[in-house]
């Protein structure tokens, strides 16, 4: 299955579509490099031929389209975790620096990050502090004209071969008390240990103990960090469901091409009945979630700048139809699936934790029933 069928949709400029087309194309010919084999060496492959191409440009630079990205994300995904895992792991860390950065900051990193010299990182959780962010406790004391931090981040992707990462850490104890730092990854008192997630991707923790950093490292003023945060958050959540979509797309491929050369009791998997039924919710439901994830893109990128309803719906949606479309393509591969190596275990692997970053589907459903009860008068927000 292309993207075409919903690409021609008028959702997206013709440059868009373009840009998504010439990209399905590369990524399709290149050759990915397998992270079971080096996670870190892979997380670097796929950031520098990214870097090369120059489509970095959308994920950095301005003027910045939720479209743009959307696409980007469901082309990668399709053909690599790694290549996708790089894309919004460089966004992560440079769409605080277009919300909020000053000058400086942008000069030192974006430039270099559009070509995927400088790999970036986005850190905020912390043991303590998942889904509810105001428990944030890793504490940015200041002295002078510098911060001395202390404390612990955890699940940090990108740990091991950023070489900067947007923290954010406690300024004061304020519910809101957050701010925002640039923070370069060759620190005294900054050590690092690995976390191994379900597929393979460089992740772990970061130990702080009285780290120095420049006041000149704040990215905003003191106290900006929780919207910077919330406001990168929001935009990136509608490209996890892209990504979702993405791995679900490719299930569905695969799922067809078994369907259609096994046979069994007389007739291919495909001529069943019920595997039709299934291959048909298949597909619907990965439309449904094209189409949401779609109308958040467009509606960011024309003018209504806070989507949280539009966004909500779209990632939780897509991820939790993702998982399901991509369990039932393992169902419909058989035992040969559910062996380590096969494109449908990888995928299974895959898609797991993104109903879990960036917002759970129950953070989601929360932000989606708030929205609805605001817009009713129920409640004050
Ligand atoms: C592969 C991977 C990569 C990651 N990369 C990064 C990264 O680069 N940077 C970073 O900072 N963090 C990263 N994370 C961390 C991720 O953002 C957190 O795991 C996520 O925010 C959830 O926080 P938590 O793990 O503390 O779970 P908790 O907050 O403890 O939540 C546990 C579960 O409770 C449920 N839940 C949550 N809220 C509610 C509610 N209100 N009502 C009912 N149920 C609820 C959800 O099912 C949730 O999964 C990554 C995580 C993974 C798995």
């Amino acid at each position: 299955m292309t993207m075409e069928d919903l690409l021609n949709l008028p959702f997206f400029t013709d440059d868009q579509r373009s840009f998504a087309r010439e990209l399905d194309v590369n990524a399709r010919q290149h050759t990915w490099p397998d992270p079971e084999l080096d996670d870190a060496a892979a997380l670097k492959g796929a950031l520098a031929t990214l870097g090369k191409s120059g489509s970095l440009k959308h994920a950095v630079g301005e003027p910045w389209s939720m479209r743009a990205n959307v696409l980007a994300r469901e082309v990668l995904a399709y053909h690599s975790g790694i290549a996708d895992l790089a894309w919004a792991m460089q966004a992560l860390g440079g769409v605080p620096l277009l919300i909020a950065g000053n000058d400086a900051q942008k000069q030192q990193i974006l430039a270099k990050a559009i070509t995927g010299e400088h790999c970036l990182g986005f850190a905020i959780t912390e043991p303590d502090a998942g889904s509810d962010l105001s428990r944030l406790s890793l504490r940015a004391q200041k002295a002078g004209d510098e911060y001395f931090l202390t404390g612990e981040k955890h699940l940090v992707s990108n740990v091991g071969v950023a070489d900067y990462f947007v923290l954010f850490a406690r300024t004061s104890d304020e519910r809101r008390g957050v701010s925002a730092f640039l923070l370069p990854t060759k620190l005294h008192g900054l050590s690092f240990e690995l976390q191994r997630p379900l597929s393979p991707h460089p992740l772990g923790r970061m130990i702080f103990d009285k780290v120095k950093l420049p006041a000149s490292a704040l990215i905003g003023d003191e106290g900006d960090g929780m919207g910077i945060a919330l406001g990168t958050l929001g935009r990136m959540r509608t490209t996890v469901a892209a990504a979702a979509n993405g791995f679900a797309r490719r299930a569905l491929d695969e799922a067809l091409k078994h369907a259609g050369q096994r046979e069994m009791f007389g007739k291919t998997l495909a001529e069943q009945p019920i595997a039709q039924g299934i291959l048909a919710e298949m597909r619907a439901r990965l439309d449904a979630s094209r189409l949401l994830t779609y109308r958040a893109a467009y509606e960011f990128d024309n003018g209504a700048k806070r989507i949280p309803m539009q966004a909500g719906i779209a990632k939780w949606q897509s991820t939790e139809n993702a998982q399901w479309i991509i369990d039932k393509a393992l169902q419909l591969g058989g035992g040969m699936a559910a062996l380590h190596g096969s494109i449908f275990e990888r995928l299974y692997r895959e898609i797991r934790p993104l109903r879990i970053y960036e917002g759970a589907s129950e953070v989601q459903q929360l932000v989606i029933s708030s929205e609805m009860l605001k817009e009713a008068g129920n409640t004050d927000g």
